[in-house]
């Protein structure tokens, strides 16, 4: 029976980076179990580092403007009126700006000590206006995150125009959160695999958990197709099937769920945006190839994975407004993908109360690129022992009881 100090269970970008960072800090014995299930949202990421973009809920198609427009189309004006942007707690920001500080060093670790680029790219995040709409929505954002005005830039129309000038001229200006970049998802899951697999972790890929194997209330391992593997701790980083890891290692349900989102990718083009966009559409990247992902939607559709073409049609009409130039583009590619979603948007971080040899990773719905980093970091300070870099008080599971 093979035995081992960590399993982690689930080899998405968020228990790849706990294999990393952990085979990096400690002595201890890993394996890494990943079947990859169709809806994998690591693989179908947009690889924003938009660490205040997200917070302030720009990232992903406006989730804002989205309700917004819904509530305004069934009539609920009371409601409409009082709906805010939809920004994150103060403890979210923290994290998120912590795990983006990590990026530069750690790109620069992986170069250097393994061989692998995952293209961390300084980009920031520029939130396009068309209008006064726009204006309002930009200035309430930029008046909520005062202590963050150092990494905020507006831009008047000419100015940018001058930084990006593929953008429509219907664009009135912008604001550039400057510390937000962008990285190759893809890259970044496999740099932190492969980081592992030459620090010593054991990788079973390919491999289900198929049952989390108990002694009263402690976990001791899993069962895969071939073997049982028995650990004194299990990381549960399942993504989006966190849950089935949970309720089989506590009897307990956690709200953790898929929320799919559609993505379009062009061919390669020549260079035509200097840094990554959002509008009240859509979201934009040039990713380093030349090849630019619009994203992207949020859907509450269970485990499905196939492309509307409602969503796909909404997502490119929204870039071509933008960037008129992808009128001349064509489709590579469309696909979704499945965020572990929650319901208070935060990641679900941490030991479980009542449980032993169990440790949370999941529920990073749309930041789990971003919070790959801060997880890694964080899961290696529990295992050691160390007083962790940011409380995780907000982020435990018992917070849903
Ligand atoms: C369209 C889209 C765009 C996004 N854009 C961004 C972005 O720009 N920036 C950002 O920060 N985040 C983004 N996200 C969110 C981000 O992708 C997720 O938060 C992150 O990938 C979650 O990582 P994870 O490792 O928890 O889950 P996953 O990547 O889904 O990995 C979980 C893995 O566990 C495996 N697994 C599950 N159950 C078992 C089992 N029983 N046995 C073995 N393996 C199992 C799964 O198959 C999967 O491989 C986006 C997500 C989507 C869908």
């Amino acid at each position: 029976m093979k035995q081992y100090d960590v399993i982690i269970a689930g080899g998405g970008v968020i228990g790849a980076a706990c294999a990393y960072f952990l085979s990096r800090d400690t002595n201890l014995k890993i394996a890494l179990v990943d079947l990859k299930k169709p809806g994998n949202a690591s693989r179908a990421s947009a690889g924003g580092l938009w660490a205040i973009g997200e917070s302030v809920g720009l990232g992903c198609g406006v989730i804002f403007f989205k309700t917004l427009s819904k509530l305004q189309s069934e009539g609920d004006t009371e409601a409409a009126e009082t709906l805010r942007p939809h920004q994150l707690p103060e403890c979210f920001f923290e994290l998120a700006l912590k795990s983006n500080e990590l990026y530069p060093a750690l790109h620069e670790e992986m170069l250097t000590r393994h061989d692998v680029d995952f293209k961390f790219e300084r980009t920031g995040l520029k939130f396009i206006m068309y209008n006064r709409d726009d204006e309002i929505y930009a200035d309430s954002i930029v008046s909520g995150i005062p202590n963050l005005s150092s990494q905020i830039r507006w831009l008047d129309q000419q100015q940018l125009r001058a930084e990006e000038p593929y953008i429509t001229p219907d664009a009135i200006g912008a604001i550039d959160f400057i510390c937000d970049h962008q990285v190759n998802p893809y890259r970044l899951v496999d740099a932190y695999t492969e980081g592992a697999r030459q620090n010593g972790v054991e990788l079973f890929l390919n491999t289900e958990v198929l049952e989390v194997l108990r002694e009263g209330n402690k976990v001791i391992g899993v069962r895969t197709q071939e073997q049982s593997l028995h650990c004194d701790t299990l990381i549960n980083a399942a993504g989006a099937w966190a849950d089935d890891i949970y309720y089989q290692a506590t009897g307990k349900h956690m709200p953790v769920y898929p929320v799919k989102g559609q993505i379009v990718l062009s061919e390669r083009m020549p260079k035509v945006l200097n840094g990554c966009i959002s509008t009240s559409d859509c979201y934009i990247a040039q990713k380093d190839n030349g090849e630019i992902l619009i994203g992207s939607s949020t859907e509450e559709k269970g485990f499905d994975t196939t492309n509307s073409l409602d969503k796909i049609t909404e997502l490119s009409q929204g870039a071509m407004k933008c960037l008129p130039i992808l009128k001349e583009s064509s489709i590579k590619r469309c696909w979704a993908g499945l965020r572990p979603g929650t319901p208070d948007e935060l990641p679900i971080l941490g030991p479980v109360d009542g449980v032993e040899g169990y440790i949370n990773a999941c529920g990073h719905f749309r930041t789990g690129i971003l919070m790959s980093a801060i997880t890694g970091t964080l899961i290696t300070e529990l295992m050691t022992g160390k007083p962790t870099s940011v409380d995780l008080a907000p982020f435990c599971v018992e917070r849903f009881e």
